[in-house]
């Protein structure tokens, strides 16, 4: 038996167990009812479990088989034989992609993320692991995470932090050779900053995370990395300098010398600096030379149009923390903030992450076709005299990592359907073309189960069994609550929303997820609305906001929900992502022409809300926008899911499903994403080679 629970345990610390639907699938029949209390944290679960269960489940659920079976293919996955990677990889092999983000999610079970970038860089990571490409993730380790959510009884967002309990997650300690645990330390006019490091798998590759909370730091940096978004601008610039120039000296620290260093948003802009100082002093080059060394091999991702998203900080405060750093450049105070301004020139410009990272790097993308153009027309002045189209941003389109975010059922219907071989190739659009094969009834019978899960899982959330019905046309909106993603677009008429819902032929359901960042009031309104209205009386039992999103809540909307509803104001979605975990699931997308969607949709394969136009008064726009929704909603959306044929299949629905599979899995799969960096980024910089973006 110990046998067994240590083999379970070795599973259990290395993160590849959370996308092998059988893998999960051990831990849950361990103890179905434990496994949902622990929020499917594996490692808590064992720490638990009685050792009776244990024994008793293992008899009836033949797990120790497949234990062995689970055993034999991480050992098989991690040989890393026949990856696309090895065929592809080429000098990536030998030295991985240093991969900076701010946040990383991987798992619910460790919270260090707060939202789309986050997964997006944990879904990065997997995918890179998937095909064999070497890269180490570099981030901080929040022990208090993101805020928690509660909605209280008037519908206001109460936040709470929770704290990681280090022993409960697959983190070790680096430790030196003499067993002393490994430190970092950056300089910086108050002192030196500290930092712990923690390693973690992720499959093949490894995930790093810097932890203030160490002897030797002042007792406010120790609380440095508690909370991720929770501190004050000079927090914010100290995580910062943690997570840039800590975040390298870390892997030198652990003797991983990177090819690439990617640094996913401005957050980890400092990393150039901290690249530049080393090849000054290491090679004895000049600044100028150093940077543009450290260019060659900087990649850069922009994720936002939206002013608010760019750190910028005031002069002072950069002085204040970066100042010797700055020293150690050789550079002046004006030049130094020069290299974070626009206008090199304008003194009261505040020093951005963002221009910083623009100036120091090789290759800069947005992550849609309309992010790059937008992104283009926003940094144009950082290239004065340069037509637009010149300006040297490119676009890398977001994608999900498939197996993180599609149903187990799904995955073994898809298994039957499209071959065994099919997850080892899913950027390949001739294997999705198997979905046209599938029996439309087969497929709709699928997908209602899983709707009716989706409500199941609702109804346990609020405990309460009398709201939603398993068999309505059920609409999901998740995200971020920031303003501009409009969650209550749908509410402008209140009149036309009761007549969707409470059709007597038609009914329509409508869940909601999201937190607002606590400083956002006006994010916290829309929720409050949402709220409220689910408790009037006109919309109770079909309106419902499920708390607290994470991943783990983000997962049971995506394999459940029919449709998504996306409705950012264009163009400031700069990508959006549920939308695609969605698609995977059978679901369809009801969004404005933004972000992915803007390329994504054609006609057949979901319903976009609107046209590609934009007015410039915003209220005008919310207006048309809102008019658009309710009618794809009234005169597409809604007939194509309740026309049936005489066997009960909404023919014209599930030929959008199929559509929206076989044209978009393949191409918003983070394995295409991951193959189109190490293309068109990746190899031009660990190879010393010129961009080739368009
Ligand atoms: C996918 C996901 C997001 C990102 O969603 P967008 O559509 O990009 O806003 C945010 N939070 C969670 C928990 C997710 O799973």
């Amino acid at each position: 038996m110990s046998d067994l629970f240590s083999r379970l345990n070795q599973i259990a610390h290395n993160f590849w167990w959370s996308w092998q639907p059988e893998v999960m699938a051990i831990f849950r029949d361990l103890d179905p009812e434990l496994w949902n209390e622990v929020n499917h944290n594996p490692i808590l679960l064992l720490r638990r479990l009685e050792q009776e269960t244990l024994t008793r489940r293992s008899r009836e659920m033949s797990i120790e088989s497949r234990v062995l079976y689970a055993l034999r293919r991480l050992s098989e996955y991690l040989s890393g034989e026949g990856t696309y990677g090895k065929r592809n990889a080429g000098p990536i092999l030998a030295r991985p992609v240093a991969y900076l983000s701010a946040e990383f999610g991987i798992h619910e079970s460790l919270p260090v993320y707060a939202g789309g970038l986050g997964i997006l860089a944990g879904d990065h990571l997997k995918a890179a692991s998937d095909l064999g490409i070497p890269l180490v993730g570099v981030g901080l380790f929040y022990v208090e995470g993101y805020f928690r959510q509660q909605i209280d009884e008037k519908g206001h967002q109460k936040e709470f932090y929770g704290e990681t309990d280090v022993n409960h997650v697959p983190m070790r300690r680096a430790l030196a050779e003499c067993g002393r645990a490994l430190t970092v330390s950056v300089e910086t006019p108050s002192g030196p900053l500290l930092a712990g490091i923690w390693t973690t798998r992720v499959g093949r590759n490894s995930l790093i995370l810097l932890d203030s909370n160490v002897e030797g730091n002042s007792e406010e940096d120790s609380k440095l990395t508690a909370r991720l978004y929770g501190g004050d601008d000079e927090v914010r610039l100290r995580q910062e300098i943690l997570l840039g120039v800590g975040g390298l000296r870390a892997l030198d620290a652990l003797g991983i010398h990177p090819s690439v260093v990617h640094m996913n948003e401005g957050h980890s802009a400092l990393a150039s600096i901290e690249g530049i100082r080393r090849r000054m002093k290491e090679d004895g080059l000049s600044f100028e030379d150093a940077r543009r060394d450290v260019s060659l091999r900087t990649v850069f991702t922009t994720h936002t149009p939206v002013e608010a998203g760019h750190d910028r900080f005031e002069p002072e405060l950069a002085e204040a923390h970066l100042g010797t750093l700055r020293e150690d450049l050789g550079l002046t105070e004006q030049e130094f903030l020069a290299l974070g301004r626009v206008n090199p020139d304008d003194d009261e410009e505040r020093f951005c992450m963002t221009v910083l990272a623009l100036k120091t790097s090789r290759t800069a993308n947005g992550v849609s076709s309309l992010h790059g153009h937008v992104s283009r027309r926003m940094w144009r002045n950082l290239w004065p005299g340069r037509p637009e189209r010149e300006i040297p941003i490119g676009h890398i389109t977001n994608g999900v990592h498939v197996l993180s975010w599609l149903a187990p059922t799904l995955y073994r219907f898809y298994e039957r359907v499209l071959g065994p071989r099919w997850a080892h190739r899913m950027h390949d659009p001739d294997v999705w073309t198997g979905i046209l094969e599938i029996d439309d009834g087969e497929l709709w019978e699928a997908h209602q189960v899983m709707r009716s899960r989706l409500v199941d899982f609702v109804r346990r959330r609020a405990s309460d069994e009398s709201i939603l019905e398993p068999k309505s046309l059920t609409l999901g909106f998740a995200r971020r609550f920031a303003t501009y993603k409009r969650a209550t677009l749908m509410f402008s008429e209140l009149d036309r929303l009761d007549e969707l819902v409470n059709s007597e032929e038609r009914p329509v359901q409508i869940l909601f997820s999201g937190k607002a960042h606590p400083k956002d009031e006006p994010g916290k309104a829309f929720i409050k609305r949402i709220h409220d209205l689910s408790r009037d009386p006109r919309f109770a039992g079909k309106l419902a906001f499920v708390d607290d999103y994470d991943i783990g809540v983000g997962r049971a909307l995506v394999h459940g929900v029919d449709a998504w509803v996306n409705t950012p104001r264009r163009p400031m979605e700069a990508c959006g992502t549920s939308g695609q975990k969605v698609v995977l699931n059978g679901g369809l997308n009801i969004s404005i022409l933004d972000g992915w969607w803007a390329e994504a949709y054609d006609g057949t394969n979901g319903f976009a809300v609107g046209n590609d136009r934009c007015h410039a008064d915003p209220d005008v726009q919310d207006e048309r926008d809102a008019e658009a929704l309710y009618q794809t909603l009234r005169d597409q959306v809604v007939p194509a899911f309740y026309e049936r044929d005489e066997s009960g299949v909404p023919r014209e629905w599930v030929r959008r499903m199929k559509r929206a599979l076989v044209t978009l899995a393949w191409r918003f799969s983070a394995d295409r994403m991951l193959i189109d960096y190490l293309n068109r980024a990746y190899l031009p910089a660990a190879g010393g080679l010129s961009s080739s973006f368009d």
